[in-house]
């Protein structure tokens, strides 16, 4: 590895776009001056919705310090052999009859670097191609179902209840009536093949969102289609009912294959790093920390880095449990904030030995 891969603005653009890349299965200049705290994500939200006219003066980096990344991101993406996929950036909303623009005199050359999006270069064609195909669709309408106790609609002042559908453009709020929406039926998430077919015979659709006050982020709720498209789709379901339960099944027997070798490569990881942990706890925790999904991290560098705290997170956490009095203090009433001081130099010393060899 060269001296130069991991120091400085170079090791700092190389680490965000690997962990992009790791994270979205592709990566863009706009998402790794994201990841490098260089572009915040509201700025590109207001950008998409059409109240920036252009991102490039959002950027909060130096003129210098930004061409510095974006140079050594090309370079990087080249010597990695990643396959270049051109994006559309559209406005979201409904508006999207113009192209998002970066610059603020439009220049070609820059515009189009902001366009270039990379994909792994181990990508499958028919990856490429779903890559392709979702980097250059329209973005989906959204509407929002309100969490607050009284909303008002901007444009004809009616009052949208708790709990009812508001839509946003450019900043202005609406009832669905004013967004011409109002015709659209609610098809709640759950079922997936019913959702995604009632989407593709629906001539119009929106997704439906809902701002979760204790998670802090806005969780899907279903989508508004047509009335015809929820009929059509629920005649299509149940003509291959059977045959989609039967791939069901399959996929299950798949998954659990995969968790298993998963659970092998974690305990190997855990192995690795804690020589002097026995191997029925070691194989314990592994079982334990990959049904959670912490372990669902790739090969990258970044990949690795995650898969190794994740591992140390669970090794603690199994220390704490098995080898420490710490449930039983919480089952006596010491509250959780004492009893993890009490046990601290306990799974310290457990680390210590399982890392000795
Ligand atoms: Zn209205």
């Amino acid at each position: 590895m060269d001296a130069n891969r991991t120091t400085g603005l170079r090791g700092r653009v190389i680490r965000a776009a690997e962990y992009v890349l790791e994270v979205k299965g592709y990566v863009s200049p706009i998402e790794l001056l994201k990841q490098m705290g260089f572009l915040a994500p509201s700025h590109v939200r207001m950008w998409e919705k059409g109240v920036h006219a252009c991102l490039y003066p959002h950027i909060q980096a130096g003129e210098k310090k930004l061409a510095g990344s974006l140079s050594i991101f090309d370079e990087w993406a080249r010597e990695q052999g990643l396959i270049p996929v051109q994006a559309t950036l559209r406005a979201s909303g409904r508006d999207q009859s113009h192209e998002l623009r970066v610059t603020a005199d439009a220049n070609p050359e820059m515009e189009a670097f902001f366009r270039t999006c990379y994909a792994p270069a181990d990508i499958t064609p028919r990856k490429l191609d779903a890559l392709t195909k979702k980097l250059n669709k329209p973005p989906d309408l959204v509407v929002f179902m309100t969490v607050s106790e009284s909303a008002a609609c901007q444009e004809c002042g009616a009052d949208v209840p708790r709990g009812a559908f508001l839509f946003q453009e450019k900043n202005e709020v609406t009832c669905l009536q004013c967004a011409d929406l109002d015709h659209l039926e609610f098809l709640p998430s759950g079922d997936a093949a019913m959702s995604r077919r009632a989407r593709k015979r629906s001539p119009l659709s929106a997704v439906v969102v809902q701002f979760n006050r204790r998670a802090k982020r806005y969780e899907r709720r279903g989508i508004l289609v047509t009335s015809q498209a929820i009929e059509q789709a629920e005649k299509e379901c149940l003509s291959d009912a059977d045959q989609r339960a039967a791939q069901r099944a399959r996929g299950a027997v798949q998954r659990k294959r995969e968790d298993k070798k998963l659970v092998a490569e974690m305990a190997e990881t855990i192995c690795a790093q804690y020589p002097d942990c026995p191997s029925r706890e070691a194989r314990h925790i592994a079982s334990h920390t990959a049904r959670r999904g912490s372990g669902r991290v790739g090969r990258s560098a970044a990949g690795r880095q995650l898969r190794e705290d994740a591992v140390r997170l669970a090794v603690v956490a199994h220390i704490r449990h098995e080898h420490t009095p710490y449930d039983e203090l919480l089952m006596t009433g010491v509250a959780r904030e004492d009893a993890r001081r009490q046990i601290a130099s306990r799974i310290d010393d457990v680390l210590t030995k399982w890392m000795s060899r």
